[in-house]
Protein backbone atom coordinates (compact mmCIF):
# COMPACT_ATOMS: atom_id res chain seq x y z
CA UNK A 1 0.00 0.00 0.00
CA UNK A 2 3.00 2.39 0.30
CA UNK A 3 4.71 1.82 -3.04
CA UNK A 4 2.18 5.11 -4.68
CA UNK A 5 3.22 7.16 -2.02
CA UNK A 6 7.36 6.99 -3.07
CA UNK A 7 6.99 8.92 -5.82
CA UNK A 8 4.29 11.33 -4.42
CA UNK A 9 7.23 11.83 -1.25
CA UNK A 10 9.98 12.89 -4.23
CA UNK A 11 7.56 15.49 -5.69
CA UNK A 12 7.04 17.00 -1.81
CA UNK A 13 10.51 16.51 -1.15
CA UNK A 14 11.73 18.70 -4.27
CA UNK A 15 9.13 21.32 -3.14
CA UNK A 16 10.56 21.15 0.12
CA UNK A 17 14.28 21.58 -1.43
CA UNK A 18 12.93 24.68 -2.66
CA UNK A 19 11.91 26.40 0.69
CA UNK A 20 7.90 25.30 0.67
CA UNK A 21 5.73 23.31 2.70
CA UNK A 22 4.13 20.20 1.01
CA UNK A 23 1.63 17.43 2.03
CA UNK A 24 -0.15 14.62 0.82
CA UNK A 25 -3.61 15.46 1.60
CA UNK A 26 -7.66 14.42 0.76
CA UNK A 27 -8.40 10.64 -0.32
CA UNK A 28 -5.04 9.24 -0.18
CA UNK A 29 -4.24 9.66 3.26
CA UNK A 30 -8.06 8.76 4.51
CA UNK A 31 -7.83 5.26 2.31
CA UNK A 32 -4.01 4.66 3.43
CA UNK A 33 -5.68 5.16 6.99
CA UNK A 34 -8.53 3.03 6.35
CA UNK A 35 -5.83 0.54 4.35
CA UNK A 36 -7.80 0.37 1.40
CA UNK A 37 -6.26 1.00 -2.13
CA UNK A 38 -5.12 4.42 -2.43
CA UNK A 39 -5.91 5.82 -6.17
CA UNK A 40 -4.50 9.20 -6.81
CA UNK A 41 -2.51 11.59 -4.36
CA UNK A 42 -3.04 15.08 -3.99
CA UNK A 43 -0.57 17.15 -2.66
CA UNK A 44 -0.91 20.58 -1.14
CA UNK A 45 1.93 23.34 -1.03
CA UNK A 46 2.77 26.64 0.15
CA UNK A 47 4.01 27.28 -3.22
CA UNK A 48 1.77 29.15 -5.68
CA UNK A 49 0.99 27.47 -9.35
CA UNK A 50 4.02 29.62 -11.31
CA UNK A 51 6.74 28.39 -8.51
CA UNK A 52 5.33 24.74 -8.89
CA UNK A 53 5.38 24.78 -12.69
CA UNK A 54 8.80 26.50 -12.83
CA UNK A 55 9.80 23.22 -10.33
CA UNK A 56 9.09 20.52 -11.99
CA UNK A 57 9.84 19.70 -16.39
CA UNK A 58 6.10 18.07 -16.60
CA UNK A 59 2.94 19.69 -15.43
CA UNK A 60 -0.04 20.26 -16.49
CA UNK A 61 -2.09 23.76 -15.53
CA UNK A 62 -5.45 22.05 -14.93
CA UNK A 63 -7.23 24.92 -12.50
CA UNK A 64 -4.44 27.54 -11.88
CA UNK A 65 -7.19 30.17 -10.37
CA UNK A 66 -8.03 27.71 -8.42
CA UNK A 67 -4.13 26.83 -7.36
CA UNK A 68 -3.69 23.69 -9.13
CA UNK A 69 -1.55 22.41 -11.53
CA UNK A 70 -0.90 18.46 -12.50
CA UNK A 71 3.05 17.23 -11.64
CA UNK A 72 3.58 14.01 -13.76
CA UNK A 73 6.36 12.53 -12.61
CA UNK A 74 7.72 8.12 -13.28
CA UNK A 75 4.37 7.99 -14.79
CA UNK A 76 1.86 8.95 -12.10
CA UNK A 77 0.13 12.52 -12.04
CA UNK A 78 -0.33 14.26 -8.75
CA UNK A 79 -2.65 17.11 -8.27
CA UNK A 80 -0.18 19.65 -6.48
CA UNK A 81 -2.67 22.71 -4.93
CA UNK A 82 -1.56 25.90 -3.65
CA UNK A 83 -2.61 25.80 0.20
CA UNK A 84 -5.87 27.87 -0.13
CA UNK A 85 -9.18 28.89 1.55
CA UNK A 86 -12.66 29.84 -0.10
CA UNK A 87 -15.37 32.30 0.31
CA UNK A 88 -19.01 33.47 -1.37
CA UNK A 89 -19.81 30.24 -3.61
CA UNK A 90 -22.38 32.51 -4.61
CA UNK A 91 -23.22 30.24 -7.70
CA UNK A 92 -23.29 27.10 -5.90
CA UNK A 93 -20.41 25.80 -8.26
CA UNK A 94 -17.29 27.61 -7.84
CA UNK A 95 -16.13 29.56 -4.43
CA UNK A 96 -16.94 33.46 -5.26
CA UNK A 97 -12.81 34.22 -4.02
CA UNK A 98 -9.87 31.93 -3.66
CA UNK A 99 -7.33 32.95 -1.14
CA UNK A 100 -4.08 31.41 -1.21
CA UNK A 101 -2.93 30.56 2.67
CA UNK A 102 0.35 30.36 4.23
CA UNK A 103 -0.81 27.17 6.22
CA UNK A 104 -1.88 23.80 6.15
CA UNK A 105 -4.15 24.00 8.91
CA UNK A 106 -6.34 26.81 7.32
CA UNK A 107 -6.03 24.58 3.80
CA UNK A 108 -7.92 21.53 5.87
CA UNK A 109 -10.54 23.62 6.88
CA UNK A 110 -11.77 24.43 4.07
CA UNK A 111 -11.91 20.30 3.36
CA UNK A 112 -15.56 18.72 3.47
CA UNK A 113 -15.19 15.78 5.84
CA UNK A 114 -13.12 15.31 8.77
CA UNK A 115 -11.62 11.73 7.29
CA UNK A 116 -10.53 14.24 4.06
CA UNK A 117 -8.83 16.41 6.25
CA UNK A 118 -5.86 14.91 7.34
CA UNK A 119 -2.48 15.87 6.23
CA UNK A 120 0.77 13.36 5.81
CA UNK A 121 4.15 15.68 6.31
CA UNK A 122 7.16 14.99 4.76
CA UNK A 123 8.70 13.03 7.71
CA UNK A 124 5.62 10.82 7.72
CA UNK A 125 3.81 12.91 10.92
CA UNK A 126 -0.33 12.41 10.83
CA UNK A 127 -1.78 16.54 11.00
CA UNK A 128 -4.95 15.93 11.95
CA UNK A 129 -6.54 19.36 13.57
CA UNK A 130 -10.22 17.97 13.22
CA UNK A 131 -9.95 14.15 14.72
CA UNK A 132 -10.66 12.77 11.21
CA UNK A 133 -8.92 9.65 12.43
CA UNK A 134 -11.18 9.17 15.50
CA UNK A 135 -14.09 9.89 13.54
CA UNK A 136 -13.23 7.05 11.29
CA UNK A 137 -12.42 4.55 14.04
CA UNK A 138 -15.66 5.58 15.08
CA UNK A 139 -17.19 5.14 11.84
CA UNK A 140 -18.97 8.28 11.29
CA UNK A 141 -19.15 11.06 8.47
CA UNK A 142 -18.54 14.14 10.53
CA UNK A 143 -18.34 17.73 8.26
CA UNK A 144 -15.33 19.88 9.20
CA UNK A 145 -17.15 22.80 11.21
CA UNK A 146 -20.94 23.55 11.32
CA UNK A 147 -22.75 21.29 8.48
CA UNK A 148 -25.08 23.67 8.12
CA UNK A 149 -22.61 26.29 7.20
CA UNK A 150 -20.88 24.23 5.47
CA UNK A 151 -23.89 22.68 3.25
CA UNK A 152 -25.07 25.67 2.78
CA UNK A 153 -21.51 26.79 1.23
CA UNK A 154 -21.50 23.75 -1.60
CA UNK A 155 -24.81 21.73 -0.91
CA UNK A 156 -22.88 18.93 -2.70
CA UNK A 157 -21.41 18.02 -0.10
CA UNK A 158 -24.37 16.44 1.19
CA UNK A 159 -24.04 13.95 -1.88
CA UNK A 160 -20.56 13.83 -1.28
CA UNK A 161 -21.09 12.42 2.40
CA UNK A 162 -23.95 9.93 0.77
CA UNK A 163 -21.53 8.25 -1.58
CA UNK A 164 -18.80 8.50 1.02
CA UNK A 165 -20.88 6.02 3.42
CA UNK A 166 -21.58 4.04 0.36
CA UNK A 167 -18.15 3.53 -0.26
CA UNK A 168 -17.19 3.67 3.23
CA UNK A 169 -19.94 2.11 5.45
CA UNK A 170 -20.08 5.04 7.36
CA UNK A 171 -22.81 5.88 9.91
CA UNK A 172 -24.20 9.70 9.45
CA UNK A 173 -25.08 11.12 12.85
CA UNK A 174 -28.30 11.93 13.06
CA UNK A 175 -27.96 15.86 13.50
CA UNK A 176 -26.57 15.83 9.82
CA UNK A 177 -28.99 13.78 8.70
CA UNK A 178 -31.44 16.61 10.04
CA UNK A 179 -29.24 19.23 8.20
CA UNK A 180 -29.80 17.38 4.80
CA UNK A 181 -33.15 16.78 5.58
CA UNK A 182 -33.56 20.26 5.31
CA UNK A 183 -30.97 21.43 3.17
CA UNK A 184 -31.55 19.35 0.39
CA UNK A 185 -33.96 21.41 -1.69
CA UNK A 186 -29.95 23.72 -2.12
CA UNK A 187 -29.06 20.63 -4.17
CA UNK A 188 -31.02 22.01 -6.97
CA UNK A 189 -28.58 25.33 -7.39
CA UNK A 190 -25.87 22.19 -8.19
CA UNK A 191 -24.84 21.52 -12.16
CA UNK A 192 -25.88 17.91 -13.10
CA UNK A 193 -22.21 17.50 -14.24
CA UNK A 194 -21.41 17.27 -10.32
CA UNK A 195 -24.20 15.66 -8.81
CA UNK A 196 -23.84 13.02 -11.28
CA UNK A 197 -20.31 12.32 -10.40
CA UNK A 198 -20.89 12.04 -6.98
CA UNK A 199 -23.81 9.83 -7.66
CA UNK A 200 -22.10 7.62 -10.37
CA UNK A 201 -19.44 6.89 -7.11
CA UNK A 202 -22.38 6.01 -4.76
CA UNK A 203 -23.76 3.76 -6.80
CA UNK A 204 -20.84 1.68 -7.24
CA UNK A 205 -20.10 1.59 -3.32
CA UNK A 206 -20.93 -1.55 -1.31
CA UNK A 207 -22.71 -0.04 1.04
CA UNK A 208 -25.23 1.70 -1.21
CA UNK A 209 -28.03 0.37 0.50
CA UNK A 210 -27.18 2.51 3.77
CA UNK A 211 -26.67 5.48 1.79
CA UNK A 212 -30.15 4.91 -0.01
CA UNK A 213 -31.90 4.53 3.25
CA UNK A 214 -30.80 8.28 4.33
CA UNK A 215 -31.29 9.39 0.41
CA UNK A 216 -34.76 8.39 0.87
CA UNK A 217 -35.85 8.79 4.45
CA UNK A 218 -34.62 12.75 4.21
CA UNK A 219 -36.21 13.52 1.02
CA UNK A 220 -33.05 13.95 -0.92
CA UNK A 221 -33.69 11.92 -4.14
CA UNK A 222 -36.61 14.33 -4.62
CA UNK A 223 -34.05 16.91 -5.80
CA UNK A 224 -32.25 14.32 -7.82
CA UNK A 225 -33.00 14.23 -11.64
CA UNK A 226 -35.20 11.86 -12.78
CA UNK A 227 -35.90 10.46 -8.85
CA UNK A 228 -38.89 12.61 -7.95
CA UNK A 229 -41.42 10.22 -6.06
CA UNK A 230 -39.70 7.20 -6.70
CA UNK A 231 -39.27 6.41 -3.55
CA UNK A 232 -40.19 3.12 -3.49
CA UNK A 233 -38.17 2.07 -6.72
CA UNK A 234 -35.24 3.41 -5.19
CA UNK A 235 -35.80 1.73 -2.32
CA UNK A 236 -36.21 -1.57 -4.36
CA UNK A 237 -33.49 -1.00 -6.74
CA UNK A 238 -31.44 -0.34 -2.95
CA UNK A 239 -31.59 -4.34 -2.21
CA UNK A 240 -30.90 -5.77 -5.58
CA UNK A 241 -27.56 -7.83 -5.55
CA UNK A 242 -25.79 -4.77 -7.76
CA UNK A 243 -22.51 -6.30 -6.37
CA UNK A 244 -22.80 -8.69 -10.25
CA UNK A 245 -22.53 -5.69 -12.10
CA UNK A 246 -19.12 -4.69 -13.30
CA UNK A 247 -19.40 -1.36 -14.91
CA UNK A 248 -20.66 2.61 -14.13
CA UNK A 249 -22.99 2.07 -17.44
CA UNK A 250 -24.96 -1.45 -15.91
CA UNK A 251 -25.18 0.11 -12.99
CA UNK A 252 -27.33 2.95 -14.21
CA UNK A 253 -29.33 0.46 -16.83
CA UNK A 254 -30.21 -1.50 -13.79
CA UNK A 255 -31.42 1.63 -12.10
CA UNK A 256 -33.31 2.89 -15.23
CA UNK A 257 -34.87 -0.55 -15.35
CA UNK A 258 -35.87 -0.56 -11.24
CA UNK A 259 -37.34 2.83 -12.25
CA UNK A 260 -39.24 1.33 -15.42
CA UNK A 261 -38.14 4.07 -17.55
CA UNK A 262 -39.57 4.39 -21.03
CA UNK A 263 -38.16 7.74 -22.23
CA UNK A 264 -34.07 6.44 -21.59
CA UNK A 265 -32.44 8.80 -24.06
CA UNK A 266 -34.69 12.03 -21.82
CA UNK A 267 -33.47 10.24 -18.76
CA UNK A 268 -29.83 10.17 -19.86
CA UNK A 269 -30.16 13.80 -21.28
CA UNK A 270 -31.05 14.98 -17.90
CA UNK A 271 -28.54 13.42 -16.41
CA UNK A 272 -26.09 15.11 -18.57
CA UNK A 273 -24.58 11.69 -20.06
CA UNK A 274 -22.62 11.10 -22.77
CA UNK A 275 -23.79 10.15 -25.96
CA UNK A 276 -21.38 7.04 -25.80
CA UNK A 277 -23.03 6.23 -22.74
CA UNK A 278 -26.14 7.06 -23.67
CA UNK A 279 -26.20 4.84 -26.76
CA UNK A 280 -25.33 1.77 -24.24
CA UNK A 281 -27.73 2.68 -22.13
CA UNK A 282 -30.75 2.45 -24.92
CA UNK A 283 -29.04 -0.86 -26.57
CA UNK A 284 -28.94 -2.66 -22.99
CA UNK A 285 -32.44 -1.69 -21.91
CA UNK A 286 -34.06 -2.90 -24.80
CA UNK A 287 -31.75 -6.00 -24.88
CA UNK A 288 -32.99 -6.59 -21.19
CA UNK A 289 -36.53 -6.19 -21.65
CA UNK A 290 -36.39 -8.84 -24.60
CA UNK A 291 -34.45 -11.02 -22.86
CA UNK A 292 -36.18 -10.93 -19.36
CA UNK A 293 -37.01 -14.46 -18.65
CA UNK A 294 -35.72 -16.17 -21.49
CA UNK A 295 -32.93 -18.42 -22.24
CA UNK A 296 -29.97 -17.02 -24.94
CA UNK A 297 -30.91 -18.68 -27.65
CA UNK A 298 -28.09 -19.04 -30.97
CA UNK A 299 -30.29 -16.05 -32.78
CA UNK A 300 -30.63 -13.80 -29.85
CA UNK A 301 -27.12 -13.93 -28.66
CA UNK A 302 -25.98 -13.48 -32.22
CA UNK A 303 -27.95 -10.27 -32.35
CA UNK A 304 -26.77 -8.98 -29.40
CA UNK A 305 -23.11 -10.01 -29.46
CA UNK A 306 -21.47 -12.05 -26.41
CA UNK A 307 -20.06 -9.16 -24.69
CA UNK A 308 -23.60 -7.22 -24.34
CA UNK A 309 -25.20 -10.32 -23.68
CA UNK A 310 -22.99 -11.10 -20.73
CA UNK A 311 -23.56 -7.48 -19.42
CA UNK A 312 -27.19 -8.18 -19.70
CA UNK A 313 -26.99 -11.67 -17.86
CA UNK A 314 -25.10 -10.04 -14.93
CA UNK A 315 -28.49 -7.28 -14.82
CA UNK A 316 -30.03 -10.30 -15.00
CA UNK A 317 -28.64 -11.77 -11.90
CA UNK A 318 -28.80 -8.59 -10.17
CA UNK A 319 -32.43 -8.84 -10.59
CA UNK A 320 -32.57 -12.59 -9.30
CA UNK A 321 -34.09 -13.44 -13.02
CA UNK A 322 -32.46 -16.76 -13.07
CA UNK A 323 -32.96 -18.79 -15.76
CA UNK A 324 -30.24 -21.73 -14.87
CA UNK A 325 -27.75 -20.42 -18.33
CA UNK A 326 -24.31 -20.07 -16.31
CA UNK A 327 -22.21 -17.44 -17.85
CA UNK A 328 -20.15 -20.34 -19.50
CA UNK A 329 -23.48 -21.89 -21.12
CA UNK A 330 -23.63 -18.41 -22.95
CA UNK A 331 -19.78 -18.07 -23.56
CA UNK A 332 -20.06 -22.36 -24.69
CA UNK A 333 -23.16 -21.05 -27.26
CA UNK A 334 -21.18 -18.55 -28.41
CA UNK A 335 -18.17 -20.12 -29.09
CA UNK A 336 -20.09 -23.04 -30.69
CA UNK A 337 -21.82 -20.44 -33.26
CA UNK A 338 -20.57 -21.17 -37.19
CA UNK A 339 -20.35 -17.39 -37.60
CA UNK A 340 -20.43 -14.46 -35.04
CA UNK A 341 -20.91 -11.60 -37.35
CA UNK A 342 -22.52 -11.29 -40.99
CA UNK A 343 -18.79 -10.13 -42.26
CA UNK A 344 -17.83 -14.00 -41.00
CA UNK A 345 -20.03 -15.14 -44.04
CA UNK A 346 -18.16 -16.44 -47.52
CA UNK A 347 -20.05 -14.16 -49.18
CA UNK A 348 -21.47 -11.21 -50.13
CA UNK A 349 -24.14 -8.97 -51.84
CA UNK A 350 -22.06 -8.50 -54.80
CA UNK A 351 -21.58 -12.29 -55.09
CA UNK A 352 -25.88 -12.69 -54.76
CA UNK A 353 -25.85 -9.89 -57.37
CA UNK A 354 -23.97 -11.49 -60.05
CA UNK A 355 -25.31 -15.05 -59.61
CA UNK A 356 -28.80 -13.46 -60.31
CA UNK A 357 -27.79 -10.97 -62.54
CA UNK A 358 -29.64 -8.35 -60.87
CA UNK A 359 -29.41 -5.15 -59.90
CA UNK A 360 -28.39 -4.28 -56.42
CA UNK A 361 -31.40 -3.38 -54.13
CA UNK A 362 -33.60 -3.90 -50.96
CA UNK A 363 -33.59 -7.91 -51.97
CA UNK A 364 -30.04 -7.98 -51.32
CA UNK A 365 -30.46 -7.42 -47.38
CA UNK A 366 -32.87 -9.53 -47.20
CA UNK A 367 -31.33 -12.53 -48.69
CA UNK A 368 -28.49 -12.50 -47.02
CA UNK A 369 -29.98 -11.86 -43.64
CA UNK A 370 -32.01 -15.40 -44.84
CA UNK A 371 -28.65 -16.81 -45.32
CA UNK A 372 -27.27 -15.64 -42.01
CA UNK A 373 -30.14 -17.27 -40.37
CA UNK A 374 -30.07 -20.74 -42.18
CA UNK A 375 -25.66 -20.44 -41.15
CA UNK A 376 -26.81 -19.60 -37.81
CA UNK A 377 -28.82 -22.57 -37.20
CA UNK A 378 -26.76 -24.84 -38.99
CA UNK A 379 -29.14 -25.47 -41.88
CA UNK A 380 -26.85 -24.14 -43.98
CA UNK A 381 -22.86 -24.82 -44.35
CA UNK A 382 -21.07 -20.99 -44.35
CA UNK A 383 -18.61 -22.07 -47.95
CA UNK A 384 -18.84 -20.27 -50.85
CA UNK A 385 -20.25 -23.14 -53.06
CA UNK A 386 -22.92 -24.62 -50.80
CA UNK A 387 -23.99 -21.37 -50.56
CA UNK A 388 -24.17 -20.54 -54.28
CA UNK A 389 -26.27 -23.89 -54.91
CA UNK A 390 -28.91 -22.85 -51.81
CA UNK A 391 -29.21 -19.63 -53.57
CA UNK A 392 -29.48 -20.94 -57.19
CA UNK A 393 -32.11 -23.68 -56.35
CA UNK A 394 -34.80 -20.59 -55.87
CA UNK A 395 -34.24 -19.93 -59.55
P1 LIG B 1 -11.79 9.73 -4.15
O1 LIG B 1 -11.13 8.54 -3.57
O2 LIG B 1 -13.13 9.40 -4.72
O3 LIG B 1 -10.96 10.51 -5.11
P2 LIG B 1 -11.44 12.05 -2.49
O4 LIG B 1 -11.67 12.27 -1.04
O5 LIG B 1 -10.04 12.14 -2.98
O6 LIG B 1 -12.11 10.67 -2.88
P3 LIG B 1 -12.00 14.12 -4.35
O7 LIG B 1 -13.29 14.53 -4.96
O8 LIG B 1 -10.93 13.60 -5.23
O9 LIG B 1 -12.36 13.08 -3.21
O10 LIG B 1 -11.47 15.40 -3.54
C1 LIG B 1 -10.18 15.44 -2.96
C2 LIG B 1 -10.23 16.20 -1.63
O11 LIG B 1 -10.64 17.54 -1.85
C3 LIG B 1 -11.24 15.64 -0.64
O12 LIG B 1 -10.69 14.60 0.14
C4 LIG B 1 -11.57 16.86 0.19
O13 LIG B 1 -10.57 17.11 1.14
C5 LIG B 1 -11.51 17.99 -0.82
N1 LIG B 1 -12.83 18.27 -1.45
C6 LIG B 1 -13.29 17.80 -2.62
N2 LIG B 1 -14.50 18.29 -2.90
C7 LIG B 1 -14.83 19.10 -1.89
C8 LIG B 1 -15.96 19.92 -1.60
N3 LIG B 1 -17.02 19.97 -2.42
N4 LIG B 1 -15.92 20.66 -0.47
C9 LIG B 1 -14.86 20.61 0.36
N5 LIG B 1 -13.77 19.87 0.15
C10 LIG B 1 -13.75 19.11 -0.96
MG1 LIG C 1 -9.43 12.01 -5.10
Amino acid sequence: NKAPFKTAYKVLNKLHQHGFDAYIVGGAVRDYILNRPVHDIDITTSARPDQVQALFSKTIPVGIEHGTVIVREEGANFEVTTFRSESGYADYRHPEQVYFETSITEDLKRRDFTMNAIALSIDGGIIDPYNGQHDLKENRLMTVGDPEVRFKEDPLRMLRGLRFMSQLGLDMPLALENTCRELAPLLKNISVERIYQEFTKLLKGKNLQKAFHILLNNDIHQYLPCLKDKQSECRQFSALSLEKLLSDEERWCALMIQLDINDIAGFCRAWKMSKKQKNWLLKHTAIYRQQKQHEWTRESLYRSGLSSALSVERLKKAFRDQTGQTEADIINLWDKMPIHDRKHLHINGKDLSRWLQRKPGPWIEQLLSKIEGEVLCGRLQNDYEEIKRWVMSFV
